[in-house]
């Protein structure tokens, strides 16, 4: 056992998190947050998430411990799409609605 193999595994995880952010926002024709450092700590919570309960919770949610009702904090939550096209992006500011 090596103690880097968590730490591998989550910046795989932020990896392909973000591979998969990028294109599920492309698909609707939104982008991701252009911040950085936002954008890398929102990832982090998801990857964060899927590491302790095995689903990629919203990392900006309460989870109630109901796995039935937590399954709408899943990203991307049921809240999302009125979100963007409310307010422009979505509650962890993860998607952002593309303004052009
Ligand atoms: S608020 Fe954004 S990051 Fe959080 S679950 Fe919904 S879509 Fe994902």
């Amino acid at each position: 056992m090596t103690g880097n193999t968590d730490a591998e595994t989550e910046d795989q995880l932020q990896e392909a998190i973000l591979a998969w952010a990028r294109k599920y926002a492309a698909s609707r024709d939104w982008i991701v947050n252009p911040n950085e450092k936002q954008l890398g700590a929102v990832v982090k919570g998801l990857a964060r998430n899927t590491i302790r309960f095995d689903e990629q919770y919203c990392p900006c949610r309460m989870r109630t411990g109901d796995l039935e009702k937590d399954r709408e904090i899943i990203c991307p939550c049921i809240y999302h799409e009125d979100e963007v096209r409310n307010d422009g992006y979505c509650h962890c500011r993860l998607f952002f609605g593309n303004e052009e």
